[in-house]
């Protein structure tokens, strides 16, 4: 859920008050709630949401965006609720004032917090989500994990439907937990494009698709 399409910037309370009913479905239907980190504004207020939701449900998770700078701060803030993070690399066009824009210091960024909440995930203190397509990083991470006796299986990896599939069923056939996000309902076409336009060389990919 993106709050802000549930009336964050109109009403945070009308908006807790609707992710709330949403958690105790998801809880109901044995699923979960993950929130989605918008633009850098939305950060405090996104965190703040969690807060509340996570001290009534166990079942809902959170993104983080490793290229904030703010992000390892906000990681050690969480990790006392015994948070699910869901790591990613971060979408949004962020000034470099408050966030890395070089890809190698995005990926060293992400790797450092990837190893902490891995940690807490080995202590049964947090659910560790990497929400990315790197599967090069990926690995990375779980041969450091490793060293620190972090097994896979207590990394999960999450990636957008229809993006590198064949990767995620080869990672979930060595051992991490494999899932994948799917947009649903009426909005699936604004939210494709969305896609399709962060990354142009998807256009070639999904023509590709239709032709055998
Ligand atoms: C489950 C999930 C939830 C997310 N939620 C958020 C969120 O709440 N807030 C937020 O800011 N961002 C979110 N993102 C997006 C994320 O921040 C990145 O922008 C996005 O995942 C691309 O970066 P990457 O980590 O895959 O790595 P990259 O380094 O960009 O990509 C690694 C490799 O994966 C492949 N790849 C990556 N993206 C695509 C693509 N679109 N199409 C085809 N191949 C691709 C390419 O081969 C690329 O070389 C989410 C991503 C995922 C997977």
């Amino acid at each position: 859920m993106k709050p802000t399409q549930l009336g964050l910037d109109i009403d945070a309370e009308a908006c807790f008050l609707h992710l709330d009913g949403l958690a105790g479905l998801a809880g109901a239907a044995g699923t979960w709630l993950w929130l989605d980190m918008e633009g850098s504004t939305y950060v405090d207020s996104t965190l703040d949401l969690y807060g509340r939701l996570r001290a009534a449900h166990p079942n809902v998770g959170i993104c983080l965006q490793a290229y904030l700078k703010r992000t390892p701060k906000d990681l050690r803030r969480l990790l006392p609720l015994e948070p699910a993070v869901r790591l990613v690399k971060g979408a949004y066009d962020e000034p470099a004032t408050i966030a890395y824009r070089r890809r190698p210091e995005v990926d060293a960024a992400y790797k450092a917090l990837a190893l902490v909440l891995a940690e807490a995930a080995r202590d049964g203190r947090a659910r560790c989500a990497l929400g990315t397509h790197d599967t090069g990083l990926i690995e990375r991470i779980a041969t450091f994990a490793e060293s620190a006796d972090v097994s896979r299986g207590s990394l999960e990896v999450h990636m957008l439907y229809g993006i590198r599939s064949r990767e995620l069923a080869r990672l979930q056939a060595a051992g991490f937990p494999a899932f994948t996000l799917i947009a649903y309902g009426a909005f699936w076409y604004p939210w494709y494009m969305r896609r399709l336009a962060e990354r142009p060389a998807n256009v070639l990919f999904a023509l590709r698709q239709l032709f055998p």
